[in-house]
């Protein structure tokens, strides 16, 4: 590997540990300017950021570099001006015990880093199981769930668990380098029998094959031809199979019959998006020991956990735009004001939408004297239930929101917020207090 590689691959690690606000602000223009035995220059262009990523990325870079070389390093950053004339660039560097070179695996999705919560604790389980035990325990082992929920990231867990405790190797796809790989074969006639053999070297001797995002593979009848039989070759010898795709092997159409059976001898499981509870402690767990965690206000937490309801990728986006405001206006504190005005064209519209429900459910915990979290919670005692209903039942009739919506605020779904709006305009008919209670609430809120 020379230092264009390393450095392209370095880089690729990065890029992929960030959101891709915070890869091209920080280190897109990064530059490796030398790589020593014990050190590795890097210019990223100005003072400001060298100060930035000093503070804050320190640990990535080690982690990088230790990821692909196996050993520590020093890490310098250096602004253009610090680069000194007489700096030569070597050309081969020396690359000790460069780890799992063919493996595609990305270092840094772990199980460790992986944040369970109700809906994907089957998926990390049955992962981890099969880390444990590759080909022993479910094979083939079917994940799938829409995009962003963490797919690639158990895979890749999977694969780093093995390759950290065993001996066996792992490969890692993405089913359109699977065909690339494929087209490769077909294309080379002259030397066919050398990319061939290559292409069965590379496929068939492995002990665990990691194919991510199956439903590219369909419309290519040959490539999926070739899937069958590496499939079969590997599954017959008990070398562990696993597969992701954005939908059930039943939905996957577009492959073959055969693949489809194939799919399900082992085991399917599916990842759903997370809950507020879930991605509360996502966004916990990545700010860990970031300085944004000591500054940050809970309510900006609850704030991003309410609108970034989609997916767990969108979440590390609003994190990252935070860490980059944060960095340039150095605020004493994130209060909501501020998170309000970094995450603006991030988080979009719902800004006012979530505001308005998160206005009512304010108002409703303090005239019953319990808290937001509450009414957003699983209790159902008397008197949050009462609440919650109430408060469901003011957003229903004085915002312009979907039923949906004010179900996700509330960690309900949309059955139960027709169930209580219901219930509560009956009662208002006939209880005064009722309507009493109503009035002070709507009457707290314009206030
Ligand atoms: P998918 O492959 O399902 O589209 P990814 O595995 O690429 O999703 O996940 C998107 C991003 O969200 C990745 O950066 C991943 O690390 C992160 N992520 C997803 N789920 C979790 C989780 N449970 N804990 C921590 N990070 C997660
Ligand atoms: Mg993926």
């Amino acid at each position: 590997m020379n230092n264009d590689q390393f450095w392209d691959q370095f880089l690729n690690i990065i890029n992929s540990k960030l959101n891709s606000i915070s890869f091209n602000t920080w280190f897109k223009d990064a530059k490796l300017v030398k790589f020593t035995d014990n050190t590795l220059t890097i210019d990223v262009g100005s003072k400001y950021k060298k100060d930035y990523i000093s503070k804050f990325y320190d640990d990535l870079l080690e982690e990088t570099i230790s990821s692909i070389t196996g050993r520590e390093y020093n890490i310098e950053v250096v602004t253009p001006d610090e680069i000194k004339e007489e700096v030569i660039i070597e050309e081969e560097p020396i690359l000790p015990r460069y780890k799992d070179a063919n493996s595609n695996l990305n270092p840094s999705y772990t199980f460790e880093n992986f944040v369970v919560g109700d809906s994907n604790r089957l998926a990390q389980a049955v992962a981890l199981g099969v880390a444990e035990q590759p080909g022993k325990l479910y094979n083939p082992l079917f994940i799938y769930g829409k995009s962003g929920l963490g797919k690639t990231h158990l895979m890749h867990a999977i694969g780093n668990f093995v390759t950290a405790n065993s001996d066996k190797t792992v490969l890692y796809v993405t089913s359109e380098k699977f065909i690339d790989d494929f087209i490769g074969i077909t294309k080379k006639d002259e030397e066919n029998y050398d990319v061939v053999q290559h292409f069965k070297e590379k496929y068939r001797n492995i002990d665990v094959l990691i194919i991510d995002d199956i439903q590219f593979l369909g419309g290519a009848n040959k490539t999926q031809d070739e899937f069958f039989n590496t499939f079969n070759f590997l599954h017959g010898l008990n070398k562990q199979i696993i597969i992701s795709s954005d939908r059930s092997p039943d939905d996957l159409k577009v492959l073959e019959e055969r693949l489809r059976t194939r799919f399900t001898w082992g085991l399917t499981v599916n990842i759903m998006p997370p809950d507020y509870e879930l991605r509360l402690k996502i966004l916990k767990n990545k700010m860990a020991g970031h300085e944004v965690s000591r500054l940050i206000k809970p309510e900006v937490l609850e704030y991003i956990a309410n609108n970034c309801e989609s997916d767990v990728r969108h979440l590390e986006g609003a994190v990252n735009r935070l860490y980059a405001y944060t960095a340039i206006y150095s605020p004493k504190e994130i209060n909501l004001e501020f998170a309000q005005e970094a995450l603006k064209d991030y988080i979009g519209t719902s800004l006012y939408i979530t505001n308005n429900i998160t206005k009512i459910q304010k108002a409703v915990a303090e005239y019953f004297d319990i808290t937001v979290e509450n009414l957003k919670s699983k209790k159902r005692t008397a008197n949050i239930n009462n609440a919650r209903q109430i408060a469901m039942y003011i957003c229903k009739m004085t915002t312009e929101e979907t039923i949906e919506r004010i179900g996700l605020e509330f960690n309900r779904n949309h059955a139960t917020v027709i169930h209580s709006c219901d219930k509560i305009e009956q009662e208002y008919k006939t209880n005064e207090t009722l309507r009493q209670q109503i009035k002070e609430i709507k009457d707290k809120i314009a206030n």
